[in-house]
């Protein structure tokens, strides 16, 4: 048996052991879909501005346009995207009753679309979109397709000042009570799936050691290092849709 083979079999002993896992999914899980991920520096994506500036708060109310034009790759790879397997995965083992929760990074809803039910999506999403001045909710996806088709600014009808979707940017608080669930889920896992996320974007990437530290088994699955790697009891370097299919087969065959 080759290593990542009998680290899959391994991570399916563990989560069949365990009563309550959580997921912590990051980019990595979504880039099998083809939205690329943070740090990525083979597509480009995020080269021409400094994701720091243009995606702060402060960013988009002094340059709401450059924010859009930054946003706008992610926003067409985001809308054209379909859940992976590994999104999928994540589903089947919440329908199984394995799986607590889901605490997500992304921006992209792929998790609700491949039927997770307990999704803490901790830096917000784009199904909504809010006016910066008045505070009227939009649905998004109408915005953000004519965004798509003409790069425009969209404004509010009510105020007619900016309306910014509800992602989280750099500067802005996390969703108070988002986190506060996704915390609580986190504290009391007895193991944690953590899937694609560089672990460098505070404070959500607290959590995985906030769950290590109140005694849950980590189980890490990403293609490069983490802080937290000295944690995890199992560490596997591939890809998420690859292998996370490969553990819940093997875990099914168990029972
Ligand atoms: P990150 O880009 O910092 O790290 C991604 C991690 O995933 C890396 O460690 C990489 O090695 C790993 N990875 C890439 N592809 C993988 C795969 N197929 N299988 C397993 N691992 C893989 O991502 P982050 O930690 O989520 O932080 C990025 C921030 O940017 C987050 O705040 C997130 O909201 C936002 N973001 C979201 C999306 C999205 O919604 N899909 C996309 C880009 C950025
Ligand atoms: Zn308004």
């Amino acid at each position: 048996m080759d290593e990542v083979s009998s680290l899959i079999e391994r991570a399916a002993a563990l989560i069949n052991e365990a009563q309550f896992i959580v997921a912590f999914t990051g980019a990595g899980i979504s880039t099998p879909s083809g939205i690329p991920d943070f740090r990525s520096r083979s597509t480009g994506l995020w080269e021409n501005a400094d994701p720091l500036k243009v995606a702060s708060i402060y960013g988009f109310r002094h340059d709401p346009q450059a924010f859009y034009d930054w946003i706008y790759p992610l926003a067409k790879l985001t809308f054209a995207a379909f859940p992976n397997s590994a999104h999928d995965s994540l589903a089947r083992l919440e329908a199984d009753h394995r799986l607590k929760a889901v605490v997500t990074q992304n921006i992209d809803m792929l998790h609700t679309r491949a039927g997770s039910q307990t999704v803490f999506e901790l830096h917000g999403h784009m199904r909504q979109a809010t006016c910066i001045h008045c505070f009227k909710i939009y649905p998004a996806e109408p915005i953000i397709r004519q965004f798509l088709e003409d790069r425009q600014v969209p404004h509010c009808s009510h105020c007619g000042s900016v309306l910014k979707p509800n992602v989280i940017l750099f500067g802005e608080q996390l969703p108070v009570q988002e986190f506060l669930n996704a915390k609580d889920y986190c504290r009391k896992a007895d193991l944690m799936l953590v899937i694609g996320s560089s672990l460098e974007v505070a404070p959500a990437s607290e959590l995985p050691m906030l769950a290590a530290r109140n005694g849950a088994r980590i189980i890490m699955l990403n293609k490069d290092s983490t802080y937290m790697d000295n944690q995890a009891e199992i560490r596997i370097v591939g890809d998420a849709a690859e292998v996370l299919p490969r553990i819940v087969e093997r875990l099914e065959a168990l029972v």
